[in-house]
């Protein structure tokens, strides 16, 4: 038998976006079942017990607690584990039932973890679907959206300006939702128009590029002339744009979605540098003027 692969849970359950498919053949079937079940008094299945993510409505990072699997009982749960741990046939029949055609049957699965503050609250609760067709597993469904679970952590962006907030939101709302090729549109417009285009336009009004060169340069060139006001980042990995751009024009939606969280990642350090920057500045503002105050 080939070697069974590892599931990895906080991967599915909060970064993959909805409609991610899992073929299931090699998967470890224990993991597998303590993914789509669960039950406190079953050692067989009680090892996804907890998940640490954002509760939306305390607004507070928290560890969830997984509750009983309420749409399967005891005994079909022990029937379970013997189709993991076995093949039987049908009398007649060579057919070999497997563990994952039993999944296929039962179709869906929820799982449903509590926010440990409100616990009887299904408000705070985080709820998660799939469905199994064939050896194939779908995340159908996820409640509250991995877009409202990242936005906390894009909110500090709002210090750079609304629009850049907005439109990351937006980058990652689509990602989260499997588009690809439109969340690199809106990765693509915070470099462009919030960040090399900005730097540009200062360094024309202060006499040190002039028009000219700008309108005979390639968007990458103009990062070149634009060097010293711009995030170090972005300058040393050029390939953050030409990733983006080739996104847009030749590669496909499913390559768009493989490549955007390494991308988006890259965006949030290039941001994290401008918001540095700024705070930066404001300090030093701030006591070079309390320096001048004394006589
Ligand atoms: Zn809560």
């Amino acid at each position: 038998m080939n070697k069974e692969s590892s599931i990895n849970y906080e991967q599915i359950l909060l970064k993959d976006p909805l409609f991610t498919e899992y073929i299931l053949n090699d998967v470890d079937r224990m993991e597998l079942l303590n993914l789509l079940f669960y039950a406190d008094d079953k050692d067989a299945y009680n090892n996804l017990k907890i998940i640490d993510s954002y509760c939306t409505i305390c607004k507070k990072h928290t560890t969830f607690n997984s509750e009983d699997s309420s749409q399967i009982d005891q005994q079909e749960l022990s029937d379970l584990l013997m189709s993991a741990g076995m093949y039987s046939g049908f009398p007649g029949d060579e057919r070999k039932i497997t563990l994952i055609e039993e999944l296929e049957k039962k179709c869906i699965f929820i799982r449903k973890f509590n926010c440990p503050r409100k616990p009887n609250d299904s408000a705070h609760s985080q709820i998660f679907v799939f469905r199994v067709i064939g050896t194939t597993m779908i995340k159908i469904g996820q409640h509250p959206t991995l877009a409202d679970l990242s936005k906390e952590g894009l909110k500090k962006y709002r210090k750079l300006n609304d629009e850049i907030y907005s439109e990351l939101n937006r980058a990652v709302g689509l990602s989260t939702h499997g588009i690809g090729i439109g969340s690199f549109v809106y990765l693509r417009r915070i470099i462009e128009k919030h960040i090399v285009y900005p730097a540009i336009k200062e360094l024309v009004a202060d006499g040190k590029l002039t028009n000219e060169q700008i309108s005979k340069s390639d968007f990458k060139e103009k990062i070149k002339l634009a060097k010293d006001k711009l995030p170090a980042f972005l300058v040393e990995n050029g390939k953050i744009y030409s990733v983006l751009s080739k996104g847009i024009h030749e590669l496909d939606e499913d390559e768009c979605k493989g490549y955007f969280p390494i991308l988006r990642t890259a965006i949030e350090i290039v941001l994290d540098e401008q918001i540095d920057k700024k705070e930066r500045a404001k300090k030093n503002k701030l006591i070079s003027d309390q320096l001048n105050k004394i006589n």
